[in-house]
């Protein structure tokens, strides 16, 4: 069965959009930790991330820097974050996420709470901003 990440690639399921290249989806995480916080995906399914080759590994992370530097132009932040987990999705995806001190990071907390507007409008100054 596909993954739910999949179907937001095959526009099943909806999603706020970041970027998008042959190989690679990006979109805004529905239950941030921090303002912007993104996931990148490989479009083909995968489970686990360090499953991926080698070459497609360095792409998607090199996908995922552009998406950073994005993120930099828009959000206020020291720095993106990254991180990987996979517990709750078994489609591989690395999270970006613009931080300005080590706990907004944290996974274990508070979500936040964003509006669907607020997601809509943060995804299109993403996508205006990714190069
Ligand atoms: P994990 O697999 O533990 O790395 O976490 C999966 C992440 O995917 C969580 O941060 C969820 O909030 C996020 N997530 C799950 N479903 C969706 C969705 N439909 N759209 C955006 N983000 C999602």
């Amino acid at each position: 069965m596909a993954s739910i990440f999949s179907k937001i690639v095959a526009g099943e399921i909806p999603c706020h959009k970041v970027a998008e290249d042959e190989e690679f989806f990006a979109f805004l995480d529905i239950n941030p930790v921090s303002a912007g916080h993104t996931l990148v995906i490989p479009k083909t399914e995968i489970d686990y991330i360090f499953d991926i080759d080698d070459s497609v590994l360095g792409r998607m992370m090199a996908f995922a820097k552009r998406v950073a530097q994005a993120q930099e132009k828009v959000i206020p932040c020291k720095r993106v974050g990254l991180a990987v987990m996979g517990l709750e999705v078994p489609h591989a995806h690395i999270h970006l996420i613009p931080i300005q001190k080590e706990s907004d990071m944290y996974f274990g907390g508070e979500k936040m709470q964003v509006s669907q507007e607020e997601l809509a409008d943060l995804a299109m100054r993403l996508r205006a901003a990714f190069k």
